[in-house]
């Protein structure tokens, strides 16, 4: 049995990836997703133009070694006292690690001698994230790979500074504190050992995430053969509780007697008769395959309308394309859009529709998500833009997943995502493999490929293609 600081990540987001991992079948493994290839090498990317920096700094480089090579000779690096080691690796028992940066330190010895080192990851993101209202928190999975590392060298060299670090995207130093992870961190690392040795096997919670998973054609198989409740939307990892409760699959739910679930009892936590009521219908509809569109919608009036997406890079921390359809005199829909050609031109496009929002006059912006309100939030903090426009975009906006699709429907399917709808009701893209996820892995593509026009009119299709989307799912809730 091996346990590595990746395994760690991943139970941060799925728990029975990590099972599946370490015991599933590798032929039934799919192939990695463009989009986390791109995240790898990205990863690598920000590994190497931080060494870059490191100008005339010596440092041991064991990134061509195997596990088992690359820990021998860390050792007696370490025993050495070497200065710094790329891509080292470290392990104790059953745990493996291999942090990008092994730093000696000498404000406090350890077995080795008069110095110890410390574990340091180069991240292709920040450590700390400010969350709206709330108080910045430190990313958990950062945080796990790190105490990971630290165990580790704890064992090997009897010391552990008190606080530890990361290195971010914009090569700066971040400081956490491991402490107030460790309460979090010791029932994970149970539930890990359980899953990779194999003795617990946890079950696929099917989501959104899923998509760019290696296991999900087989998960998706588990859940279908299982009619599994996370088959229903909104359902996600409730379904333990549900299973516990005895609502083991779709047909269990959409039989319920609800109030038998409100007494004491039976009581699931945290749902009331309303969630359970919904849920109930969304299992009916699920086993009829037919959505049912509620009463009491309203959409809101305006002289133009306009159905507006937002293509973010949230590994760049950069807004892109700004595309829209719009209807010209002789009643097409029309495309347009304000697209950032490359990273530095963000704040240009980001002006270009200040402009463009503050003369439209008596029009709604229909969106499909509450992420456009939040990126151009973001850029008008970032530069500074006029808030009135921004505040006149918002009473403006109506978001077509939040307040119509979510609120007065029911589709027998997982996710009401934009893709899953609009294809139930016949639309299709015309691109083979639409994702916001492609589209930001075109979009990295196109910036190292300026002058490759395909790549452009590609993203540039994808993303007017979900424009008109919206307006299909629009019309579909007008029609019933
Ligand atoms: S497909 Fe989803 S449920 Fe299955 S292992 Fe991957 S993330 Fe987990």
């Amino acid at each position: 049995m091996r346990i590595t600081a990746q395994d760690l990540y991943n139970y941060t987001k799925c728990k029975h990836r990590v099972y599946l991992d370490a015991n599933g079948n590798p032929a039934e493994r799919g192939e990695v997703s463009p989009f986390i290839q791109m995240l790898w090498e990205m990863g690598l990317q920000t590994e190497i133009e931080y060494l870059q920096t490191l100008g005339d700094v010596e440092f041991e480089n064991l990134e061509n070694l195997s596990l088992d090579q690359a820990a021998g000779r860390t050792i007696d690096l370490m025993q050495q006292g070497v200065h710094l080691i790329y891509q080292g690796v470290i392990q104790s028992n059953e745990l493996v690690g291999r942090p990008d940066l092994l730093l000696k330190r000498t404000d406090a010895g350890s077995h080795f001698g008069d110095y110890h080192y410390e574990p340091i990851d180069i991240k292709a993101g920040r450590g700390w994230q400010q969350q709206d209202g709330k108080r910045a928190k430190f990313k958990t999975h950062y945080a796990f790979q790190i105490i990971f590392y630290r165990i580790i060298l704890a064992e090997l060299q009897g010391y552990c500074p008190p606080l530890a670090h990361i290195i971010n995207t914009d090569k700066q130093i971040e400081e956490f504190d491991p402490a107030n992870f460790m309460a979090e961190f010791d029932n994970a690392f149970k539930e890990v050992e359980q899953l990779v040795g194999g003795d617990d096997t946890s079950e696929p919670v099917l989501g959104s995430a899923c998509h760019q998973c290696a296991w999900y054609r087989k998960c998706r198989h588990w859940v279908e053969r299982h009619q599994d409740p996370t088959l229903l939307f909104f359902v996600g990892q409730n379904k333990f509780q549900l299973k516990q409760a005895g609502l083991e699959t779709v047909a269990d739910i959409a039989e319920m007697d609800v109030a038998k679930y409100l007494r004491p009892a039976n009581k699931i936590p945290r749902m009331g008769e309303i969630s359970l009521a919904r849920m109930k219908q969304r299992a009916k509809v699920a086993l009829s395959g037919e959505p049912i569109v509620h009463h009491g919608f309203e959409f809101p009036t305006g002289n133009v309308e306009i159905y507006f997406d937002i293509e973010d890079d949230p590994t760049r921390d950069l807004t892109y394309l700004y595309g829209m359809i719009e209807q010209d005199g002789y009643g097409d829909w029309r495309y347009h859009y304000f697209l950032a050609e490359s990273p530095d031109d963000e704040e240009k496009t980001a002006r270009e529709f200040w402009d463009y929002v503050s003369q439209a006059n008596d029009t709604v912006f229909y969106v499909y998500s509450p992420k456009e309100r939040t990126s151009l939030r973001r850029l008008m903090e970032r530069y500074d833009l006029d808030p009135t426009v921004y505040d006149r975009y918002v009473e403006r906006e109506y978001d077509l997943y939040t307040d119509l699709v979510v609120k007065y429907s029911d589709w027998p399917t997982y996710t009401y995502g934009i893709k899953s709808i609009a294809k139930l009701i016949g639309f299709s893209w015309r691109d083979p493999d639409p994702s916001g996820a492609n589209s930001i892995v075109w979009y990295n593509e196109h910036i190292q490929n300026p002058l490759r026009k395909d790549i452009l009119r590609r993203i540039l299709e994808y993303n007017e293609d979900d424009c008109r989307a919206m307006k299909a799912i629009k019309d579909y809730f007008e029609r019933h």
